[in-house]
């Protein structure tokens, strides 16, 4: 069984990764490991947006990927898709890699003091769900579960962390 690798991609504070991890090793049942830290593509910078051009950080997981059998990327910067605004994450379900963006995850961008466990929370939430995708689960009708869609950070603290029982079962057929 592969193992997934969680990449820290120019993160601030890894710590929270070793939170994380134990959490999606629950999840899929698959060890995680956490890998030595990359720095973000220049070019996937958007001086118009002051953004970063997900898809651009995703392609440059892809090569290390090697043995491991999923690569999450974790960053502190905020991703955009064209198109969107921003995105809390993305997948590249043919590569098995995915990446997610803790930059609108913390109480503190948006004012309010933070919390951690809140802000824990929905790290998981988003990286489950990113590597849900590189699983083959689609989006998710279900506002319970995890594969739903975030539009806003309202979806992702309504959802759970875990699957629907529908979800949980395609997840089940696909590893
Ligand atoms: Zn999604
Ligand atoms: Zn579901």
């Amino acid at each position: 069984m592969a193992s997934i690798i969680i990449i820290p991609v120019d993160i601030r504070d890894p710590s929270i990764l070793l939170k994380i991890a134990p959490h999606i090793e629950r999840t899929f049942h698959r060890e995680v490991s956490l890998g030595p830290s990359i720095l973000i593509p220049p070019s996937s910078y958007d001086p118009m947006r002051d953004q970063y051009h997900s898809t651009a950080i995703l392609r440059s997981l892809i090569p290390l990927k090697k043995g491991w059998g999923r690569v999450l990327g974790v960053t502190d910067v905020d991703l955009y898709v064209p198109g969107l605004n921003f995105v809390f994450g993305e997948a590249d379900v043919i590569n098995g890699v995915a990446l997610i963006s803790l930059k609108r995850l913390r109480e503190g961008f948006y004012g309010l003091p933070e919390r951690e466990d809140l802000f824990l929370e929905r790290a998981v939430k988003e990286a489950v769900h990113e590597l849900g995708h590189t699983y083959g689960l689609a989006h998710c009708p279900d506002p319970g579960c995890v594969m739903h869609f975030s539009n806003s950070l309202r979806d992702t603290d309504i959802k759970g962390k875990g699957f629907c029982p529908l979800c949980e079962r395609k997840l089940r057929s696909s590893i």
